[in-house]
């Protein structure tokens, strides 16, 4: 029943993506009625899928969103991507990062202010919107973000919803770079909003538990992640938080639930220190 219930929650979803976005040639439906045929399938080929191919998957990726600076227009200033950089190295210091020495983990800035997110693609490229960077109050909360991204690459996420739509065989074919059509077709599925890029909710709660853990090991303040819900649901821009909550949902039990390792972890409340808040506003006020 339950399984049925995801099904038909999944057809109607990418139908509704179909409907909203005609530019991109979208996931063929038949492969979605398949869907619930192919998880035993799916789950022996998921083995053949290695974190060499996440790495590979997510530069074709980096190199398509680069071929479209009107979508993606990259930030070129140094400092703050350095800045973003520095916080990701100390995240990725973590002795529960599995792959340091394989991902990327190289973090990229996009000009948007009126984007309020960030994402990750396989293989560690992250990708933070602008207006993320200066919407956020304390140094602490974007480092949680960051962390909540490298646990999606991390956990693998993204590449068990691309294998699901598209089967191992497309993806190594995109891969070695035998059909560029179909990696423009993945990319623009991915980028856009759509099915390819949310994240479940157990995936966000897997996320956020694992960006707390990597936390734990730096200075910053390990529940940091709710002054970024804090952000969210304080924004008036409803279009800019239906565009985030496409991607990362942010039930009320999120929040709940770091509540809960804050305390089961017996965490005292932040201060200076832990959330950087005066250092931050620096940056952000000096930012290009
Ligand atoms: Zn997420």
């Amino acid at each position: 029943m339950h399984f049925l219930f995801k099904k038909i929650f999944f057809i109607i979803y990418v139908s509704l993506f179909i409907l909203s976005c005609s530019q991109i040639k979208k996931i063929k439906f038949d492969d979605v009625v398949q869907f619930g045929k192919k998880i035993e399938k799916d789950t022996a080929l998921l083995k053949l899928f290695n974190v060499e191919n996440d790495v590979a998957l997510g530069k074709k990726l980096d190199e398509e969103m680069k071929r479209n600076p009107k979508d993606y227009p990259f930030y070129f200033y140094n400092q703050p991507i350095q800045f973003l950089q520095d916080i990701v190295n100390k995240i990725i210091s973590s002795p529960l990062i599995k792959y340091r020495n394989i991902f990327k983990y190289k973090v990229q800035i996009i000009s948007d202010d009126n984007i309020i997110n960030a994402f990750c693609t396989p293989g560690g490229y992250i990708y933070v919107y602008t207006g993320l960077i200066r919407s956020l109050k304390n140094e602490a909360s974007l480092a949680a973000v960051l962390a909540h991204e490298i646990a999606h690459a991390e956990l693998r996420h993204a590449k068990n919803r691309i294998l699901k739509a598209y089967g191992v065989d497309l993806i190594k074919s995109i891969i070695i770079g035998d059909n560029p059509d179909k990696l423009k077709e993945l990319a623009g599925n991915f980028f856009s909003g759509a099915y390819l890029m949310k994240n479940s909710r157990e995936d966000e709660y897997e996320a956020d538990e694992y960006s707390f853990k990597y936390l734990q090991s730096t200075l910053w303040y390990p529940g940091a992640i709710k002054y970024f819900f804090d952000v969210i649901k304080s924004d008036a821009k409803l279009h800019i938080v239906e565009r985030l909550e496409d991607t990362h949902p942010i039930p009320q039990d999120r929040i709940e639930n770091i509540d809960k390792m804050l305390k089961d972890a017996g965490i005292k409340d932040p201060d200076e220190k832990s959330l950087k808040t005066l250092d931050y506003k620096m940056f952000v006020k000096t930012m290009p």
